[in-house]
């Protein structure tokens, strides 16, 4: 049995039965069944029966709503608006527009060999089973998004939650056995990852994972025995750069949200700020101030900004890496301990100022509510400073000069760089979400979600009359062909290739 624990006030919330590792067959044979029909409903109604999710979360906000936030550890309001708000949202924007990114037949330009009567057509059409793994922190928003983007694609999907939060993953798979579909199309399956994540590899067309870089690296290694495809979001350590043109008070909330939202256990979630050496002091004065007034306690209650951690084992992870830090030499400027006047799994929002980049704090990511702030005299030097590091998800750049920012933006070397926000546009299912670097590979989200969840098939269609040119016998016509062959290559020469 898994047990789910509510990480702020330690009480057990429910228990789910683990998937016996000999079920998986039958759930994968009946996932082939179900996907080889669905692919048969045409793309439009899919997409229309699949939106009636929209309408059973509707019946139910708040109760998803207190779910997450007793199995997550965040306020209530919080998990509606960055959860159950992004799903139905994400969801109504996938259903009006997956017609438009996967509806059409694309017709592609051959060249010469149009002349002899041949085209070629591109279709997306749907991979198969594919299996969604998703992690603790977003447990209702980021798996379902995908799901959706599988199913209305045409993919029958298997889907297995954290271990951690397996009460939203039975709150997933009743919302799928609410609507009108095929029996197997979409099953949850539970259980620890190390001992039930192989099988799912060995067994899934493609995974789409959400997690940790260790655990995708693991799942990449084995999905090459199959060469099972991969879609890979991984860990983050996001740089948050402010120059001193921006807009300092809204800039200093963004920085306190972006950090300690869902107690920093975010993928994007602001890690290290970067603040211009002429604002350094003003700004980080403000910033702690601001932060010593969130209120952290049992998320339920009223007026709470920042809730527990998940679990023990991840808090003391972040107080091991915050010791560290102090240890190489890191001041800490407010926080820096679990939280003694409660009981759950409270780290206190931590603030570290550090001295350069090579400290373990700043290029490790530390899930859980602690940023690392460093001072920067130049544009050059802090695309350095940010770019130095393994990770590559998200960035943000802070200034009024939007051209500036997008000079910046440009050399940075994430898969989003934000100018005046943070975190946010994981909500925005319209912009394509993934990493760089060890942050992943493969892209969530709108078009290219769909393509991520579908292959293309080419279809060559040949209405030429006679036999085609490079066709046996090799004889004396062949010869007088080839020669035509040379004289075509040769007006295919650019010498002064110009600018189109
Ligand atoms: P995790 O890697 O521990 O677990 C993620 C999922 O993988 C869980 O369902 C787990 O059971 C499963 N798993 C574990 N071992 C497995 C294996 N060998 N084979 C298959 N599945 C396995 O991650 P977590 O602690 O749940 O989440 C936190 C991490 O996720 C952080 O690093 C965070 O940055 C990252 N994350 C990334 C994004 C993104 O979009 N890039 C979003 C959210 C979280």
């Amino acid at each position: 049995m898994i047990k789910s624990i509510n990480p702020a006030t330690l009480e057990l919330i429910g228990e789910v039965e683990e998937t016996p590792i000999e079920k998986l067959d039958q759930i994968f044979k009946d996932a082939r069944v179900a996907q080889k029909n669905w692919a048969k409903v045409p793309l439009e109604e899919r997409a229309k029966r699949v939106v009636k999710v929209n309408e059973v979360i509707s019946k139910q906000f708040d109760e998803i709503a207190l779910l997450i936030s007793k199995e997550v550890g965040k306020p209530p309001s919080e998990a509606f608006v960055n959860e159950v708000y992004g799903v139905v949202d994400s969801t109504f924007y996938y259903y009006t527009n997956v017609v438009d990114f996967l509806g059409s037949e694309e017709e592609i330009s051959l060249g010469f060999y149009e002349s002899l009567d041949k085209r070629s057509l591109i279709l997306r059409k749907p991979i198969g089973v594919i299996c969604v793994i998703g992690p603790y922190n977003y447990p209702f928003t980021i798996p379902f998004q995908q799901i959706v983007q599988s199913l209305m694609a045409g993919n029958s999907v298997v889907f297995k939650p954290s271990s951690e939060t397996a009460l939203v993953g039975e709150k997933i798979q009743e919302i799928f056995n609410a609507i009108d579909l095929p029996k197997g199309l979409v099953q949850t399956v539970y259980g620890n990852g190390s001992k039930i994540g192989n099988p799912l590899i060995d067994n899934a067309d493609k995974i789409i994972f959400t997690g940790s870089t260790a655990t995708g690296k693991k799942i990449m290694q084995r999905g090459a025995d199959t060469l099972t495809e991969v879609a890979l979001e991984l860990g983050g350590k996001a740089a948050m750069v402010v120059f001193p043109d921006a807009n300092l008070e809204r800039t200093v909330l963004a920085a306190r949200w972006g950090a300690f939202t869902n107690s920093g256990q975010v993928c994007a979630a602001v890690k290290r700020l970067f603040l211009h050496e002429d604002i350094y002091d003003d700004f980080l004065e403000n910033l702690v101030n601001l932060t010593s007034k969130l209120k952290q306690d049992i998320p339920t209650k009223s007026n709470v900004d920042v809730g527990a951690m998940i679990n023990e084992e991840q808090l003391n992870w972040v107080d091991k890496m915050v010791q560290v830090g102090i240890k190489e030499g890191g001041k800490v400027l407010i926080g820096g301990r679990r939280n003694p006047n409660l009981k759950g799994y409270f780290y206190e929002p931590t603030i570290i100022e550090a001295q350069d980049t090579n400290m373990h704090i700043v290029q490790e990511e530390i899930f859980g509510p602690v940023l690392v702030v460093l001072k920067f005299k130049s544009k050059d030097n802090v695309i350095e400073m940010v770019n130095d590091n393994q990770y590559g998800l998200v960035s943000s750049v802070w200034t009024n000069n939007i051209e500036f920012g997008k000079k910046i933006a440009k050399e940075l070397e994430t898969g989003t760089v934000m100018i005046n926000e943070v975190v946010y546009t994981f909500a925005l299912a319209a912009t394509p979400w993934g990493g760089v670097k060890n942050s992943g590979i493969g892209r969530t989200h709108g078009k290219f979600g769909f393509i991520e969840a579908t292959r293309p098939l080419h279809i060559n269609i040949d209405q030429y009359k006679e036999k085609d040119l490079w066709w046996f016998e090799y004889d004396a016509d062949y010869e007088e062909i080839a020669e035509n062959f040379k004289n075509i290559a040769s007006s295919l020469v650019v010498k002064e290739p110009t600018t189109k």
